[in-house]
């Protein structure tokens, strides 16, 4: 038995069939004529935003977030970086194709150095398809993959979104990758489509047979070549049982969450931009809990302007409404970190210069941000959220900040909504165990479940090394989330959950019994949550 990361659920039992990635190794070639390269690259651009352009329209019959990926990449396609950088060595005399790898494996490192932060790393492999595909229409090598007939098991090192979706879904019975991280864009696809995933099997990779048959579970994580009649049974089994439940799930969508006991729950999603709103739609979000608006300075090159977030706060909750968006206050720091910030290197990051703690030591950042988006707040229901809070003094000074931004925007005359709450994450052990203190000065409470069972339990999120110990069901985080619940209500406010354990349908009943009144998860996971509440007692 093989393993690797359960990254998207179900199991599946078909042949083995291994991606054959077409020769995109490029030569350096000097000293040619720029404008005859320059012509060259025009035309490979001008086919590839063709191909992306049709992609898109094909993805977009059957799945919007797929259809965006090709969204995604025609925008790289036309980024003024890329364009710069190919540019400037085709002016130097260099070819087409080594002016792209260039550019394009540049780009990707830079996005790879933001160590900690998947969702950087995964764009990196989002400019390397753009650039595969840039070289493979200069290399004149057509757009198409062989595929056999039957269902089948594709292996590969490592698969670009662009492969995922163009692959027929009737004849992918699954994925396995030797890379990959269970955020990348490839991920979200096959959860997206509904095939079962296995990434990041590493050493175990090299040991998959090249052809045969092969059973998966992705939610296991576990990959069993040449499999016996008995295994095949079992993951036979596994299959139906696993497709019974989504065709199950489907009916639980557009429920209310409620308990037998009549305790109704907003169950919302978790976002990180404009990408996800149709998604919250489709799966049924009551609303969203948790925007992490960091993902909008780390997509800027510079300190985004007012009028830039506006737009993106008006956007996602103008699309959303009436539903409420939680707008959780630029969460930088730690392993997400914007360049431009200057923050310099530190023992422990995780504990050091992020979140509210840059905010309120730069007040001209804060102010913008709450600006813009209380500008925005006359386009749905906003709440504004704050992170990391370890002293109610904290609180107290984002009051006195907000009441001064509120003054200026009545003194220019600029509307914005009364109904705003305002709320903070409890993600620290200090603010769990101070929730009375803090519950008197907020409209709602958000515990964030990743970073106070980091700081909790002292396991590091990013620590593969402790995952085991990084539990958050342990039972002092279960202590913690029951006496925030109790501060909050006892102080008459709301109390919801948006970290990862929010999903976990194994602690819903302990959630419930606790009184939580929200639970903020991915989009894919609300049915399931739902489903989780509506069966509880
Ligand atoms: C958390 O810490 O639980 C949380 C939701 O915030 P983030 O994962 O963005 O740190
Ligand atoms: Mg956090």
């Amino acid at each position: 038995m093989l393993k690797g990361i359960a990254a998207s659920a179900g199991a599946a039992v078909a042949p083995l069939y291994h991606l054959e990635e077409p020769d995109l190794s490029v030569t350096r070639e000097s000293g040619l004529d720029p404008a005859a390269q320059h012509q060259r690259y025009d035309q490979a651009a001008a086919q590839a935003i063709g191909e992306l352009d049709a992609l898109y329209e094909k993805a977009r019959a059957t799945d919007e977030n797929v259809a965006q990926v090709f969204d995604i990449h025609r925008m790289m396609l036309e980024d003024p970086d890329l364009i710069d950088g190919i540019d400037a060595l085709l002016d130097q005399g260099f070819n087409a194709e080594y002016a792209v790898r260039e550019t394009a494996d540049g780009l990707a490192a830079m996005f790879k150095a933001m160590e900690g932060d998947e969702y950087m790393q995964a764009r990196a492999a989002d400019v390397m398809d753009v650039g595969n595909r840039l070289i493979r229409v200069l290399k004149g090598i057509p757009d198409t993959a062989e595929f056999p007939d039957e269902p089948v098991i594709v292996a590969a090192v490592d698969l670009l979104p662009s492969q995922t979706v163009r692959l027929d879904k009737d004849k992918v019975a699954g994925f396995v990758t030797k890379l990959g991280s269970s955020t990348s864009h490839s991920v979200i696809l096959a959860r997206t489509l509904g095939i079962p995933c296995i990434v990041g099997m590493g050493e175990d990779y090299d040991k998959l047979p090249q052809s045969g048959l092969a059973a998966i579970d992705g939610s296991t994580g576990e990959v069993v070549p040449h499999p016996d009649e008995a295994s095949q049974r079992e993951f036979r089994r596994r299959r139906e049982v696993f497709l019974a439940d989504q065709a199950a799930l489907e009916a639980y969508k557009d429920r209310k969450a409620v308990t037998k006991s009549g305790h109704r729950v907003l169950v919302c999603a978790n976002i990180g931009g404009l990408d996800d709103i149709d998604a919250v739609i489709a799966r049924g979000g009551g609303g969203v809990g948790l925007f992490r608006s960091e993902f909008v300075y780390l997509n800027s090159d510079s300190f985004p302007a007012e009028e830039a977030q506006f737009q993106i706060y008006k956007e996602v909750l103008a699309r959303l409404a009436p539903r409420p968006v939680v707008v959780r206050t630029l969460d930088l720091g730690s392993d997400k970190q914007a360049p431009y910030f200057g923050i310099e290197g530190e023992e422990n990051p995780a504990m050091g210069y992020r979140a509210i703690r840059i905010c309120l030591k730069r007040p001209d950042i804060f102010r913008t941000q709450l600006r813009a988006l209380l500008r925005a707040s006359v386009y749905g229901k906003l709440n504004i959220m704050f992170p990391m809070i370890t002293h109610v003094e904290q609180v107290l000074e984002i009051k006195t900040i907000l009441a001064q931004v509120r003054q200026e925007l009545d003194k220019e005359g600029v509307p914005y909504s009364q109904e705003v709450e305002y709320g903070i994450m409890i993600e620290t052990p200090a603010a769990a165990v101070m929730a009375d203190v803090l519950a008197k000065e907020v409209d709602f409470f958000s515990i964030g479940t990743n970073d106070l069972t980091q700081y909790t339990l002292a396991a590091d999120r990013m620590n593969a090394n402790i995952s085991e110990l990084f539990d958050s069901g342990h039972p002092a985080i279960l202590r913690l989330i029951e006496r925030t619940a109790r501060a909050a209500h006892d102080a008459g406010i709301w109390v919801g959950i948006c970290g990862e354990s929010a999903a976990n349908t194994a602690l819903t009943a302990f959630y419930m019994s606790v009184g939580i009144d929200e639970l903020s998860v991915s989009p894919a996971s609300i049915p399931a949550v739902k489903r989780a509440v509506i069966e509880c007692d």
